[in-house]
């Protein structure tokens, strides 16, 4: 992509294609160039990515909003089943308890949509630390969870230092372990690993559970804002663990993709880029 000014003076974005022409002995005699404009892509590419912020601004807002009254329902709805509950009938009871629910299901929604408008505008505090401290620190307090379901977690034998923001290196992992148990299914010997490798740009971890797995369908679109598969229905979530992760990641300059085959399992992999000399 490049640009060209008009004779006008108009400056216009064009996408240019250079192709080496050869002579039958497959020596390049000339080059064919093509010159295709694109400005206004370019324009409506800005204007999206302008909406796109407008619209994540306004999100952190209303959600910063709702937090409080959100945690006032939640609070009296739990004083109001401590302090009055046995005076109501079953009825009475099994409503409040409905009303708890969705007050602590829109309290986890508001959290989770707080975090991801606070991820790219509060700065990274960036430092290089050793991710096998950090590690195995998620992985113990997950622990309970872990054993109470019997899933084996292997993790390799010692993990690399690498240059990131901890506290949101931490979120990443958490979500993608949460995931990988929530979403075991009934595997038979639930398993979950966590590994890395080192590319010369970057470090590369993943995430592996041989759970139900992800059909290729949906393997792009759960990064994706309340993307949440069907089935199962029943799993509590918010659809916003994966944006999480991924717009942590991005502004880390790392990527994070899934491979998975459903029924089979699967991982996640994403990279960090190393730290600059
Ligand atoms: P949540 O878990 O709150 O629904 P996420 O954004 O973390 O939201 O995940 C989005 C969706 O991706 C989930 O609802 C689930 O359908 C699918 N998913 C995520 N992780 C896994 C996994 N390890 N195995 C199978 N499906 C997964």
């Amino acid at each position: 992509e490049t640009k060209r000014i008009t004779k006008d003076g108009q400056i216009l974005d064009v996408w240019l294609t250079v192709t080496p022409l050869k002579d039958d002995m497959g020596k390049p005699v000339a080059v064919a160039t093509t010159e295709r404009d694109i400005t206004e892509r370019k324009r409506t590419e800005e204007k999206m990515r302008r909406t796109n912020e407008e619209l994540n601004d306004f999100i952190s807002v209303v959600s910063h909003e709702l937090k409080t009254p959100i945690i006032a329902i939640n609070g009296f709805a739990d004083l109001l089943f401590q302090q009055y509950g046995a005076r109501l009938d079953d009825k009475g009871r099994e409503y409040l308890n409905q009303v708890r629910a969705s007050a602590s299901r829109m309290e986890a929604l508001v959290t989770d949509l707080l975090t991801l408008g606070q991820i790219g505008h509060v700065p990274l505090r960036l430092k290089q630390i050793s991710s096998d401290d950090l590690i195995r620190s998620v992985v113990s307090n997950l622990q309970a969870w872990t054993q109470e379901r019997n899933i084996k977690v292997i993790l390799a034998d010692g993990f690399p230092s690498v240059y990131c923001d901890p506290g949101r290196l931490r979120e990443v992992f958490e979500n993608l372990l949460v995931n990988a148990i929530k979403y075991m299914g009934g595997a038979s010997s639930p398993r979950i690993e966590i590994g890395w490798e080192d590319r010369e740009e970057c470090i590369q971890f993943y995430v592996r559970d041989n759970g139900i797995g992800i059909s290729p369908q949906h393997q792009m679109s759960i990064f994706e804002r309340f993307h949440r598969l069907a089935d199962p229905h029943d799993i509590e979530g918010t659809g916003l663990g994966l944006a999480i992760v991924k717009r942590i990641i991005d502004i880390h300059g790392g990527k994070i993709w899934v491979e998975s085959e459903k029924g089979k399992g699967s991982v996640f992999f994403f990279t960090l880029p190393k730290r600059n000399p």
